[in-house]
């Protein structure tokens, strides 16, 4: 694991016995970090669905979605999806932000074939579940894969969402086949996130060239992770840098934004652009349900048609969507040593809002990991 933290050693895994109550961090209402509080006494949660888990988290990473979650972002969607499929219909809250993890098994529902309790799993889960800044979880067998063995659950945590990101964003969304990205060059904005830092040992692993771009101080940890050219936004002209580096197959953009999206005109002619950052949640928070996904189709056909203004680009968005048989692929990948975790900081369960203080900079150099134990 690239580890640039200076704190809170990583330590290794103990099986506990089976707890009660647990603690768990909830909100009670939509805002900033002082909505965050600690419950030692939460109830555990039940199994409801005979083919979901009861997993004993040992380690979570925070995403930006979390902390834009816990400002209320994606509610009204986010709600809809819960009462479609059965989560309840009533309040969210109290609500539990997270959603990756890295635990272990201590029940399955009675349909549940792959995973038995002691099992090591990580896995990331739906947006509409309860989340995983708590000691227990549940989470659907397609939501997990077995943890890779050569990682602590600190490590393994940094990963599951990034990755299953990057997977619906390249495979999914950018319509390309795993280890076909031999010939291509694909740009990554942000190479040094947690999205970056994934996607770039990604397509090095599936045999792509990478272009990423970054600040400053991230340029030594974006080549060591494998990028083959790397530019950095504060101090380089971008556009001059991709004009001498040659035409691309693929821009994944996971910051969103004019500058970004200039680069466009280095695809090759109806090659992807694709774009993690795009309103259809914010849509739905703004206008309401229906009105938020008609406005977004016309988001959606404007970039669309912007895109191809600047020089026949298929232009579009992608978004997280849980998938353990990715993960299960991905876990292959990080046992041969093609990807390694990459955490900045790793925090105690009860220092968690000072994780969402430091993600809530976007400046993050690979993971922020919180230690659940
Ligand atoms: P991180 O906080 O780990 O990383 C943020 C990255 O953004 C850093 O690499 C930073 O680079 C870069 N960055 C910040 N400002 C700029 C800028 N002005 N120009 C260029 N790069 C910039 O976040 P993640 O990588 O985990 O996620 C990134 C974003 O992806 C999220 O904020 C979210 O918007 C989107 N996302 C969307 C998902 C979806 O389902 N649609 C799912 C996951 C993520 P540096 O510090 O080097 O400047």
């Amino acid at each position: 694991c690239y580890s640039t933290q200076t704190e809170n050693k990583i330590t290794t895994v103990e099986k506990k016995k089976p707890k009660r109550r647990m603690k768990a961090w909830y909100i009670y209402q939509y805002g900033g970090n002082e909505e965050l509080t600690l419950s030692e006494e939460a109830k555990i949660p039940e199994i409801t669905s005979p083919k979901d888990l009861l997993i004993e988290i040992q380690a979570a990473s925070v995403n930006p979605i979390d902390v834009v979650m816990r400002g209320g972002y994606g509610r009204n969607l986010i709600n809809k999806m819960r009462t479609w499929l059965g989560r309840g219909s009533g309040s969210e809250f109290p609500l539990t932000l997270g959603r990756d993890f890295s635990g272990i098994v201590r029940q399955t529902g009675h349909l549940v074939t792959r995973y038995k309790p002691g099992d090591e799993v990580w896995g990331a889960l739906a947006g509409q579940r309860q989340g995983t800044h708590a000691q227990f979880c549940i989470a659907g067998e397609n939501e997990i894969s077995k943890k890779p063995s050569s990682l602590s659950h600190i490590e393994a945590a940094s990963l599951p969402y990034v990755a299953t990101t990057t997977w619906a964003a390249l495979i999914t969304m950018g319509h390309m086949r795993e280890n076909s990205f031999h010939d291509k060059r694909v740009l990554i904005h942000g190479g040094s996130g947690g999205i970056g830092t994934f996607a770039v040992q990604l397509i090095k692993a599936w045999g792509g060239e990478v272009v990423a771009t970054c600040s400053t101080d991230a340029v030594a940890l974006v080549k060591h992770i494998g990028a083959d050219h790397v530019i950095d936004y504060r101090t380089e002209d971008v556009l001059s840098r991709l004009g001498d580096i040659g035409k691309l197959d693929l821009i994944l953009d996971p910051v969103g934004g004019e500058a970004q999206e200039a680069t466009m005109k280095f695809l090759r002619p109806y090659h992807n652009y694709v774009t993690l950052v795009f309103p259809l949640l914010p849509n739905a928070d703004k206008h309401g349900f229906l009105a938020g996904m008609a406005k977004s189709a016309v988001d959606l056909n404007f970039g669309i048609t912007k895109g191809i203004s600047k020089g026949l680009t298929s232009y579009r968005w992608a978004f997280f969507i849980p998938n353990g048989e990715a993960l299960k692929k991905v876990a292959v990948l990080v046992d041969s040593g093609k990807i390694q975790p990459v955490i900045d900081k790793v925090f105690k369960l009860d220092e968690l809002p000072l994780a969402y203080e430091k993600v809530e900079q976007k400046h993050g150099r690979g993971k922020t990991v919180i230690d659940m134990r």
